[in-house]
C-alpha cells in the first residue's frame, strides 16, 4: 500500500487533533518535515503538535516554531498520529503511548524499510525522495496551503541536511526544483539558514571532531574508516552527542574511504552511523543488526561496548565492499 499525496491531503482536510512524530535522534529532515506539516495543518485551523521527548539539537532550534511539545496530554482527542521520516515503533521510543492515542495512524517516509510493526491507515513511502521534506513540500501544496517563510525554512533544512548539502547521490532535479521554489518565498535566504545549521559549532565540538578524525581506525587497505565517540571523550570536550553531527561526512572526505563508520556511545546503548561513498550497501549491513536507513546512509543500535561493537561490525563491512 502506498497512498498518493493527493489522497492523503484529502484525508487530512477532514481531520483535527493531530500529533506528529519525528524519529528519535531527530535530524533536520525529521524535525523540519514535522514542523512544516504541523504549521500547514495549523494554517487550515487544525490543532496540531510535534511530539518529542528529547531536547531539540541546538543547531536546529529555529525549527521549533512553537510546534514542539513533550506533553502527551496536549490534545484531548487525537484523531491522527503521523509518523515522519521513519516507519517503526522502535524509532519513537518513549512516545509509544502518545502515538497509540491516535485513532488513525499515518506514515510519511523515504526510507527503504518495507516492514513495519505498525498497522497504518495510510502511508506514503518514497525511497526516491532525497528527504521526507520533499514529500511534505508536495503534501503542503496538495493541501492548498501557501508556503510561509517558516515552512520554507523547515523544508530547506530537511533537504540540505539529508542531501549532505546537495552532495549526496539522492539529490535530483526535483530536489533542486523544490529548493528553487523556496527561493521565491519572500524573505527566504538559504545562506541565513545554512549558517544557522552548519556554522554554530562550539569550540569543544571542533576539538571533538579533530580528535575523532585524528584517531580513526582503518581497515581493508583504508577502504573502511571507523570513528569512535565515547562518553569520556564527550565529557572531556564539554559536548553533547548531538554536537557530533557533521563528523560522519568528514570521515567520508578521506581519499580511498568507501565505508565510513561513527560509533557513538550513549548512556543507554551504542549508536552506529554507517555511510558509503559509492557502492557499498549500508542499509543491508544496518538491517543485519536490527537497524535500517538508505543504501548510502544507515544506522543501527548495539548494547555491547564500543570495542565489541566495532569487532562485530568490521567483518560485515568488509563483506559489503
Ligand atoms: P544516522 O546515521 O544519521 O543516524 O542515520 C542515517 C540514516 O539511517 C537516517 O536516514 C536514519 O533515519 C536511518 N537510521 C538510523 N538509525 C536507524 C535505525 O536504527 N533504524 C532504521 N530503520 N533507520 C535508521
Ligand atoms: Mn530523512
Amino acid at each position: 500500500m502506498n497512498d498518493t499525496v493527493k489522497s492523503i491531503a484529502t484525508l487530512l482536510k477532514d481531520l483535527d487533533g493531530i500529533l506528529i512524530f519525528p524519529h528519535i535522534n531527530m535530524d533536520g529532515d525529521a524535525l523540519g518535515s514535522s514542523t512544516a506539516i504541523c504549521l500547514a495543518l495549523r494554517e487550515l485551523g487544525k490543532k496540531a503538535y510535534v511530539m518529542i521527548n528529547e531536547p531539540v539539537p541546538k543547531n536546529l532550534d529555529f525549527l521549533e516554531c512553537s510546534c514542539t511539545t513533550d506533553d502527551d496530554k496536549v490534545l484531548d482527542e487525537v484523531q491522527l498520529s503521523l509518523l515522519i521520516d521513519c516507519n517503526g515503533m522502535n524509532r519513537i521510543t518513549g512516545r509509544e503511548d502518545a502515538f497509540n492515542r491516535g485513532k488513525l495512524k499515518g506514515c510519511i517516509d523515504h526510507h527503504m524499510s518495507k516492514h513495519s510493526d505498525i498497522r497504518f491507515d495510510f502511508k506514503r513511502m518514497e525511497a526516491k525522495s532525497a528527504a521526507t521534506g520533499e514529500i511534505i513540500y508536495n503534501l503542503i501544496k496538495a493541501l492548498g496551503v501557501p508556503l510561509s517563510l517558516d515552512m520554507a525554512n523547515c523544508i530547506f533544512t530537511a533537504i540540505t541536511t539529508d542531501t549532505g548539502n546537495f552532495q549526496h547521490s539522492n539529490t535530483t532535479a526535483r530536489t533542486h526544483d523544490i529548493v528553487g521554489h523556496l527561493h521565491k518565498i519572500e524573505g527566504f535566504n538559504s545562506k541565513t539558514i545554512s549558517a544557522l545549521i552548519y556554522d554554530r559549532k562550539s569550540k569543544g565540538a571542533m576539538h571533538l571532531e579533530a580528535e575523532v578524525l585524528d584517531k580513526l581506525n582503518y581497515y581493508a587497505d583504508g577502504k573502511i574508516a571507523v570513528g569512535r565517540i565515547t562518553q569520556e571523550l564527550l565529557k572531556r570536550h564539554g559536548c553533547t552527542m548531538d554536537e557530533s553531527e557533521g563528523i560522519a561526512p568528514r570521515i567520508m572526505s578521506v581519499d580511498g574511504v568507501e565505508i565510513g563508520v561513527l560509533i557513538k556511545e550513549s548512556e543507554m546503548n551504542v549508536r552506529v552511523s554507517l555511510r558509503a561513498k559509492s557502492y557499498a550497501n549500508m542499509e543491508r549491513v544496518a538491517s543485519e543488526f536490527g537497524g535500517g536507513g538508505h543504501i548510502m546512509a544507515a544506522g543501527c543500535t548495539f548494547t555491547t561496548s564500543v570495542d565489541e561493537t566495532e569487532k562485530a561490525l568490521v567483518p560485515k563491512l568488509i563483506e559489503a565492499l
